[in-house]
C-alpha cells in the first residue's frame, strides 16, 4: 500500500443490502457476490438526514454535515427554493487533500460538486449540476471530448427539472424509465472508464444514481429496479477485471424503504396556524393546478414531450419559480417544514430574513412550542405519534455548526415519508370536496415516491489487502481516513471518521495530522450574509 496504490470508489445511490443481499444469494449479482466472499462488506450509517446532499458531502469530506455545511439540496439558510452548489462546502474533500499531496483524482457525477473545482486531475460535476449549458467539467475542454467518438456521451441529470417527466414516465412507462436510468449508468460508466484510460489517477471516483431513481419510483417493481443493480454490477465487474491491483470500495449514501404513508408536514403547521398562505392552500389557484394535473397527467404524458419542455428556458424558469414555496406568505409565517429531503423546520427569525417574523427573544419559546407540537403530532388513522425523536441544531450538529442548519431536525416513525407540499391531499376528489380542509397523512399520492430513504447504506472493499468474507460496520464519514491511510496519505486532525483498520489483512499506517478545516471564519461568513441581505433588501442583484 501507500506508494503506487490506486483506489476506486464507485457510489451506488441508495445501494440497500435489503435488496441486495437475497440477489447475491441468488447469483444475480455475480460482482457483488464475488466481493462479498473475497472481500468485506456491511452497512454504512448515514447521515441525519439520510439523504444524499448532506451523506455524499460526508462521502467525500470525512466530517459530518455540522462540519461541512450541507444539510440538504436546498440551502438552508435561505427560505426560497435555490439549490445548493460546492461552494457551499466548507471542508475540503478527498480531491482537495489529494491535490494538496500531489496525487491525481478523477470525480465522476458527485452530486453537489458543481461548479467543479480545480483540481490535480479531472471532475466532472453531478446531480445538481444546472444545465447542460454550464461549465460542468475541468478542465473546461474535458467538455468538448464528451461525445461518442471520444470520452463517451455525457449523460446530465437535472434535478428538480427532471423530476416532472421522471415521475410521469415512472408511472405510465415504468419499464422506460428503468432504461433511461440505465442508459445514464452506461453512459458515467463508459466516461469514467475511458478518463482513466487517458488521464493518470490515484483515485477514481463515480457515483451511479440510477438505483436511487428506480427505488424512489419503481419500489413496487422490484424486477425494474433488480435491473438497475444487474447494469451497476455488470460495471463493476469491468472495472474489477480492468484494475485487479486496485483497491476497490463501494458505497452508498443511504439505505432504502417503503413508506406506508405520507405525513404532510407544511399542512399539520398550517392547520396548527405557524404557516400562512397567500392563497387558500385547499381551495386557491394552486390547488386547482396540482390536483388537474394529478387527474389529467396520463393524458400530458401521451401528448406531450414533457422532458424536453421542462428542459426549455422557460419550461426551467417555470419550475424552479412554481413550487411548494411560492404560496407560502413568509410575513405571516412563523415556521415551515424546509424540504421533502430536509427532515427539520425553519424558524422564520427577524433577525436572519427579510420577512422573518420572529423575534430572537421569542426564540427558545417558538422552539419549545414547536417541538410539543411535533410531538404530539398524530396520525389520525391509528392514533398513533407520527414523529420518533427530535432534535435540536445544537444537538445533532453542534453548536459550532457551518452554514446554518435548521432549528428542529427529526426522524419519522418507521413506515413514514415526509412531504412538503401545501395542498389537498387525494387530487381532484379532495380538492372537490368542499369541507375536507387540509389532512396530514395519506397513503403514497401522486405527488409521493413509492420508495424512500433508510438510515443504512451499503459498504464493501475489495483489494489485495483486504480480508476476505468479513463483515464490517463503517459510516459515511470512515471513507476518506480509509482512502488515505491506503495512499500513505496523513489524515487531517479535524476528520470525524476513523480509518477502516478491520478490513485490511496488513493494517494502514495510520498517521494524524494536526490541521484545521479551510473554511471561513464565523465573522467573514457573518460579514457575506449581511452584504446578501443588504443587496437583497436594496434589491441589488449582483451579476
Ligand atoms: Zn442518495
Amino acid at each position: 500500500m501507500g506508494k503506487g496504490q490506486k483506489v476506486i470508489i464507485i457510489g451506488l445511490d441508495g445501494g440497500t443490502l435489503n435488496l441486495m443481499n437475497p440477489w447475491m444469494e441468488e447469483g444475480k449479482l455475480p460482482n457483488f457476490s464475488k466481493i462479498k466472499k473475497k472481500g468485506v462488506y456491511g452497512k454504512l450509517r448515514s447521515t441525519t438526514p439520510c439523504y444524499s446532499a448532506p451523506a455524499w458531502v460526508s462521502i467525500s469530506t470525512g466530517v459530518q454535515p455540522g462540519k461541512h455545511g450541507i444539510y440538504d439540496f436546498f440551502p438552508t439558510d435561505s427560505l426560497k427554493k435555490k439549490i445548493i452548489n460546492s461552494r457551499y462546502r466548507r471542508t475540503p474533500a478527498i480531491w482537495n487533500v489529494l491535490t494538496d499531496e500531489g496525487k491525481k483524482s478523477i470525480i465522476v457525477n458527485i452530486p453537489g460538486t458543481y461548479p467543479p473545482e480545480k483540481i490535480n486531475g479531472v471532475m466532472i460535476t453531478g446531480l445538481l449540476t444546472p444545465s447542460e449549458e454550464s461549465d460542468f467539467t475541468y478542465p473546461k475542454e474535458v467538455k468538448n471530448n464528451l461525445t461518442k467518438d471520444k470520452l463517451g456521451k455525457y449523460e446530465l441529470e437535472q434535478v428538480v427539472v427532471d423530476d416532472i417527466p421522471k415521475g410521469l414516465t415512472a408511472k405510465y412507462a415504468p419499464e422506460k424509465l428503468a432504461e433511461q436510468v440505465n442508459m445514464i449508468t452506461i453512459s458515467h460508466a463508459t466516461v469514467t472508464m475511458n478518463l482513466m484510460q487517458k488521464y493518470e489517477w490515484d483515485l477514481a471516483m463515480v457515483v451511479f444514481r440510477g438505483t436511487d431513481d428506480a427505488q424512489h419510483l419503481l419500489w413496487d417493481r422490484k424486477d425494474l429496479i433488480l435491473s438497475c443493480y444487474k447494469k451497476a454490477d455488470e460495471y463493476l465487474g469491468k472495472f474489477m477485471e480492468k484494475y485487479p491491483d486496485a483497491l476497490f470500495i463501494i458505497v452508498s449514501d443511504h439505505g432504502f424503504g417503503q413508506p406506508e404513508k405520507y405525513v404532510y408536514l407544511n399542512n399539520a403547521l398550517y392547520n396548527a396556524g405557524y404557516l400562512k398562505t397567500t392563497s387558500d392552500p385547499a381551495r386557491g389557484f394552486n390547488a386547482f393546478v396540482t390536483s388537474m394535473f394529478d387527474t389529467f397527467s396520463k393524458f400530458i404524458f401521451h401528448i406531450l414531450p414533457v422532458k424536453k419542455l421542462v428542459r426549455t428556458q422557460i419550461g426551467r424558469k417555470i419550475i424552479q419559480s412554481s413550487g411548494v414555496k411560492s404560496n407560502i406568505d413568509f410575513s405571516k409565517t412563523k415556521a415551515l417544514y424546509h424540504s421533502v429531503c430536509s427532515r427539520g423546520i425553519r424558524i422564520n427569525l427577524k433577525d436572519k430574513y427579510i420577512e422573518g417574523i420572529v423575534d430572537k427573544k421569542d426564540y427558545t419559546k417558538v422552539r419549545s412550542n414547536l417541538i410539543g407540537f411535533l410531538n404530539n403530532l398524530k396520525d389520525p388513522e391509528t392514533g398513533e405519534n407520527i414523529v420518533e425523536t427530535i432534535y435540536t441544531s445544537e444537538e445533532i450538529y453542534g453548536k459550532n455548526a457551518v452554514n446554518d442548519p435548521l432549528d428542529l431536525i427529526f426522524d419519522l416513525k418507521e413506515g413514514y415519508g415526509a412531504q412538503e407540499l401545501i395542498q389537498p391531499v387525494g387530487g381532484m376528489k379532495a380538492f372537490l370536496n368542499w369541507n375536507a380542509g387540509l389532512s396530514i397523512i395519506s397513503p403514497p399520492g401522486f405527488y409521493d415516491w413509492v420508495g424512500d430513504h433508510s438510515q443504512y447504506g451499503i459498504i464493501f472493499m475489495y483489494g489485495k489487502n483486504i480480508k476476505a468474507g468479513k463483515k464490517i460496520d463503517a459510516s459515511v464519514v470512515d471513507i476518506v481516513p480509509t482512502v488515505l491511510s491506503a495512499l500513505g496519505i496523513a489524515i487531517p486532525s479535524y476528520i470525524d471518521g476513523k480509518t477502516l483498520n478491520d478490513a485490511f489483512v496488513k493494517k494502514p499506517k495510520v498517521e494524524i495530522i494536526e490541521k484545521k478545516e479551510k473554511i471561513l471564519t464565523k465573522s467573514e461568513f457573518d460579514k457575506i450574509k449581511k452584504f446578501r441581505l443588504i443587496l437583497k433588501k436594496n434589491k441589488i442583484k449582483v451579476k
